[in-house]
């Protein structure tokens, strides 16, 4: 046995200039001083340690929170010289935010393992930098407006559809915009003088203020049965799928887009709907979430007008014909391939024809909505996670629902139950009912190979080469 000792980063580094660039006079003295080491290996994302897989130091500081490991009871002095050496220079850059610790000593790390071998495998990929929204944010990494918790939208005219949310402010993808309870919720009711009806009595018992606010969102359909239209023109599921609407004052003014720069979802734990940005906002423009089903834009813009009563002319739907083509193609293909991911007879009896077909949605995601796509790749990285466990590749699972988390996180929330129950999978995917299924790829959610740079790392994830 031995004892474990190492130094975390408390509190972690930010992706502001500053942090970013301590980091890089730390990483790039430390390189120098083991350039003529063959111990200290340098690989595309970040500098290893070959003594132990624990020992990484990332490119991108932020991800960093432990250089350390157990030093065993035979160690000759050098292991625990390497992470002496690097512990110190750390402080040096960092001062006591590099926090030395020594078990044996009776100083436990601040950090659990479990969330460092997280931060480890996420070395693996660099991520798309997140464009900063203001200039405090840019070089301290820390976003003033968001910490004021001032309102991000304001309701504005919009030019050819009535009101709409526009940001006040630039929005950082992954924030929330809004959080609202709604006004009232409505059964999905096809006969309208009995939803009529029954929305009658239902307003009748809100206070006076609720109900202007129901009145005062647009009607698509007017006439008849005022209510259940304004319902029609209004709601959203609660949740996916849900037969259940919500009528909401602000969130029901959001207008939509076939390219929308936000995503909408139902947090049933606190019966709210959120509004998280998908990519970065620019103050100014409009915040827009989808109402459509997908497919080519004739199919979108035909449901468009049946369920809501409007010609969409966003951004892809007014584009030039063959920018336009080239989306319908996309948009075709996505529709085709989501059919065959779920077809559950391939899954058991052609899973690699699977994964190739989700590899290549991944790409037709990543061109279609240019960054925005993460409410996509949350359910896709799902399947793909639920393609491994199935034939028992824990490894695998364990990356997949990963990503899957972080993408999900990252459009509805860290607290949103769907993203905890995913969380719950990736520490330890052999919770899945679908677990066991087969034995076909059997791993251990432990075996993923070390050193692999991220090219490599992909090849293996998707099962290239085999
Ligand atoms: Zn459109």
């Amino acid at each position: 046995m031995g004892s474990y000792t190492g130094f975390d980063m408390v509190p972690r580094l930010s992706e502001g200039l500053l942090d970013k660039h301590n980091w890089e006079k730390f990483l790039k003295f430390t390189r120098e001083r083991y350039q003529d080491d063959d111990q200290v290996e340098m690989k595309p994302n970040y500098i290893a340690f070959k003594f132990d897989s624990n020992l990484l130091l990332p490119f991108e500081g932020h991800k960093f929170l432990r250089f350390g490991t157990m030093i065993p009871n035979e160690d000759s002095g050098k292991l625990r010289n390497y992470i002496d050496t690097v512990s110190r220079v750390a402080t040096v850059w960092f001062g006591s935010r590099a926090y030395c610790w020594d078990e044996g000593s009776g100083l436990p790390g601040h950090y659990g393992w479990d969330d460092v071998q997280r931060s480890i495998r996420s070395y693996e990929s660099f991520d798309s930098p997140n464009t900063p929204t203001t200039t405090a944010q840019l070089v301290l990494g820390t976003d003033p407006i968001s910490e004021l918790n001032l309102p991000l939208y304001e309701i504005q005219p919009v030019s050819g559809k009535g009101q709409g949310l526009v940001a006040r402010f630039n929005i950082a993808k992954g924030q929330l915009i809004i959080s609202e309870k709604p006004l009232l919720t409505t059964l999905n009711i096809t006969n309208t003088t009995t939803m009529e009806k029954q929305l009658a009595i239902k307003l009748r018992k809100l206070p006076k203020d609720a109900q202007r606010q129901f009145l005062s969102l647009h009607n698509n359909f007017p006439g008849k049965q005022p209510f259940s239209n304004i319902v029609r023109t209004n709601a959203l599921p609660c949740g996916p799928g849900s037969t259940t609407g919500g009528i909401y004052p602000t969130i029901s003014r959001i207008n939509h887009s076939c390219l929308p720069n936000a995503h909408n979802s139902w947090d049933s734990a606190l019966g709210h709907e959120n509004i998280y940005a998908v990519r970065f906002i620019k103050a100014g423009e409009e915040i827009t979430i989808p109402y459509d089903h997908g497919g080519p834009s004739d199919e979108r813009r035909r449901h468009l007008k049946d369920a809501f009563g409007f010609d969409c002319d966003c951004s892809i739907c007014s584009s030039q014909p063959d920018k336009l083509q080239r989306s319908d193609e996309r948009r075709h293909q996505m529709k085709l391939l989501d059919a065959a991911i779920g077809d559950g007879f391939r899954v058991m009896y052609s899973p690699k024809d699977c994964l190739k077909d989700c590899q290549a949605l991944v790409q037709i995601l990543e061109e279609e909505f240019e960054g925005s796509q993460d409410p996509h790749l949350a359910r896709l990285y799902y399947d793909v996670f639920q393609i491994s466990i199935v034939h028992s590749d824990q490894a695998r699972a364990r990356a997949f629902a990963e990503r899957s988390y972080k993408a999900r996180a990252a459009a509805e929330g860290e607290n949103n139950l769907e993203t905890v129950r995913i969380q719950r999978l990736m520490e330890d995917p052999t919770r899945h009912d679908s677990f066991g299924l087969s034995l076909k790829w059997r791993s251990l959610k432990n075996q993923v190979p070390r050193g692999l740079d991220s090219d490599e790392f992909e090849k293996w994830l998707w099962r290239q080469g085999k």
